[in-house]
């Protein structure tokens, strides 16, 4: 459940006010960033009172931890804010398409690519399209037959 675009209480440093703001990112489910109401300033959330840090323990999973080796990517913020609302909006019936090379898809799909996970295609040509994936948006080719990939 995402809390994009509901209201909360935060500090606002340019207000020196606790006051209602609007919620504009989240990461892993916390608040990121929030937009003052008052007087539309965007910064971090820092909640209405000083919360006690808390030590998130590394994901574990198979063949890796987040820690010292593996450091994620870089992430535009206006694409990763703009992913995570799209995700937001997505209606929990909406078809997801696996990404394959030979298909054709349209502006508004959802597709599941194998590396870059879920991407919104935001525009579309006769073979290529423009997809807002979490890390970025890509340029991916589509509707390619196989048999002539190297013919162009
Ligand atoms: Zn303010």
């Amino acid at each position: 459940m995402s809390l994009v675009g509901k209201n909360i209480d935060a500090f606002c440093l340019r207000c020196q006010l606790t006051l209602a703001h609007i919620v504009l990112y989240e990461v892993a489910g916390a608040v990121h960033s929030v937009k003052c109401k008052t007087c539309g300033a965007e910064h971090r959330y820092r909640g209405p009172k000083p919360a006690k840090k808390r030590e998130v323990p590394a994901e574990r999973r198979p063949g890796g931890r987040l820690g010292s080796a593996a450091k994620p990517n870089p992430v535009r913020p206006a694409d990763a804010r703009q992913w995570e609302l799209r995700s937001a909006e997505q209606p929990p019936d909406a078809a997801i398409w696996d990404y394959r090379l030979s298909e054709s898809y349209e502006k508004g799909d959802i597709i599941a690519h194998a590396h870059f996970g879920r991407g919104f295609v935001e525009q579309v040509t006769a073979d290529r399209m423009e997809v807002l994936f979490k890390e970025g948006r890509k340029q991916l080719a589509m509707n390619r037959r196989p048999v002539d990939a190297g013919t162009e």
